[in-house]
């Protein structure tokens, strides 16, 4: 990897085409600025990981292994706190060791974190009482508070969604290498809140044997180094194409692009168009990259994105992240999976069962109802074992802190709890509990199908 090149701009192909939900910043010279100052800063990833995870996809391809993908809907910079860190990846470690062992498969780790700062939105203003400003777009593009100040997109916060992206992942390697992830601390994640909810009691009783199986595979003489680290990778959405463009370099060995601002990148469903800015981005870097697909994807724009995204039929490159709602999966998504299963690809289907489930509460919070979310993950499941294809994975919003964003779940929230803790910028996420009821119920389903 070329640690300081700049990036190649000639093969920035995609600053010619119309990208949709950039932000429209006031001062051009101060963007150009902020550009050229984080072409110079180090990558926050190497090409090598960014294909190990291919690789990892690769095998979610074919039907062996299982990803799980999650973390905030919007990260914001005053989430960088250790404590904030550490509550997502128990999450993700618990959901992780639920998924592995229930159900029996290798699962491929992926954090929405370190890099998801940015959101496309429905539109472009809001009013309150008479006022209109800019959306709030995340914290890489202007602030959450409803004054002219906090609204203005400001290139300057580019630069801190790269320090807070590199401190995340740094503590994030630290607590996956450094032996809070080995998995003789199984019992550890469960601590706090989540110990004492019904899927807290029924995590122990699984970690309780995890360790029998290890006190047993000691005895005999077997202490794996995999035991001790866990591989874990970042995503984001490549929304803002001027940060990802800046940090996306040439890597010495191959010669080819990678944005190594994240392992994964993914683009969503309001900036996939076909001719448009962000599919070209993703088409030139060698990431393995996400496509969020909604109900109104046809199969001809589906293939039209491998043709787009991958030519060579790679597997582990292209990830079909579905958001279909639990309503319309059982009759949008067959279609999808038999015509891309026909025409050679080898795509890896994850179900993101969020997007497509989100309501507005007469408290005027949006939701989202633990049940539909399941409901959405079973229709998946149904799909695929009719057609024969693997269900690759999930896609979810979760927090690891005792949050009321989502309505049901073992430890069952309320419409009237929402605003006991209500605090997500963006969209509603599972919180700790949630997550590993949802964990052990995938796990049945997978080991069912
Ligand atoms: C998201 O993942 O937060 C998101 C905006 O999703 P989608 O593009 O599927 O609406
Ligand atoms: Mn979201």
């Amino acid at each position: 990897m070329t640690v300081n090149a700049k990036s190649d701009a000639g093969a920035h192909t995609w600053r010619d085409l119309p990208a949709a939900q950039q932000p429209d910043y006031p001062d051009s010279k101060a963007l150009r600025d902020v550009i050229a100052e984080l072409e110079s800063y180090p990558p926050l990833v190497f090409a090598g990981e960014c294909d190990q995870l291919k690789d990892r996809l690769a095998a979610v391809a074919r039907g062996e292994a299982f990803v799980l993908q999650g973390g905030d809907c919007a990260e914001a910079f005053d989430g960088v706190s250790a404590e904030h860190i550490r509550n997502k990846l128990k999450t993700l470690l618990q959901m992780g060791a639920v998924l592995t062992y229930a159900g029996s498969v290798p699962v491929v780790k992926v954090g929405r974190i370190a890099g998801q700062y940015s959101k496309p939105r429905s539109k472009p203003t809001e009013t309150r009482d008479g006022v209109t400003l800019p959306t709030y777009r995340g914290d890489s593009v202007n602030g959450f508070d409803f004054t002219p100040e906090a609204r203005t997109p400001d290139p300057d916060r580019l630069k801190r969604m790269y320090q807070a992206s590199a401190s995340t992942l740094n503590l994030v390697r630290a607590f996956t290498t450094g032996g809070y992830a080995d998995l003789r601390q199984v019992h550890a994640w469960n601590q706090d809140f989540v110990r004492s909810s019904p899927s807290g009691q029924r995590y122990e009783a699984l970690a309780r044997e995890i360790d029998r199986a290890l006190n047993f595979m000691n005895a005999c003489g077997v202490d794996p180094e995999e035991f001790k680290i866990v591989e874990f990778f970042s995503s984001h959405e490549a929304l803002l194409l001027d940060y990802e463009g800046a940090m996306t370099r040439t890597d010495s060995r191959s010669g080819k692009l990678y944005d190594v601002s994240g392992h994964m990148v993914w683009v969503g469903e309001r900036t996939r168009q076909l001719d448009g800015a962000h599919i070209e981005f993703v088409s030139r870097v060698q990431n393995p990259v996400g496509v969020k697909l909604g109900p109104g994807t046809t199969p001809e724009e589906a293939l039209t994105l491998i043709d787009r995204i991958d030519p060579d039929r790679e597997p582990g490159r292209l990830t079909f992240i579905t958001r279909m709602g639990a309503d319309k999966v059982r009759d949008k998504l067959p279609t999808l999976v038999e015509k891309v299963t026909a025409s050679g690809a080898q795509v890896a289907w994850v179900c993101d069962p969020m997007h497509g489930n989100t309501f507005e509460a007469a408290s005027g919070h949006k939701t989202r109802r633990f049940d539909d979310v399941l409901d959405e993950v079973k229709g998946f499941f149904e799909v695929h074992k009719e057609l024969g294809t693997h269900p690759g994975g999930i896609h979810v919003e979760l927090t690891g802190d005792d949050v009321t964003e989502c309505v049901g779940g073992g430890h069952e929230i309320f419409v009237d709890d929402l605003h006991q803790r209500y605090e997500t910028a963006c969209d509603p996420r599972l919180n700790r509990s949630q997550s590993l009821d949802l964990a052990f119920l995938v796990a049945e389903m997978y080991r069912d199908q």
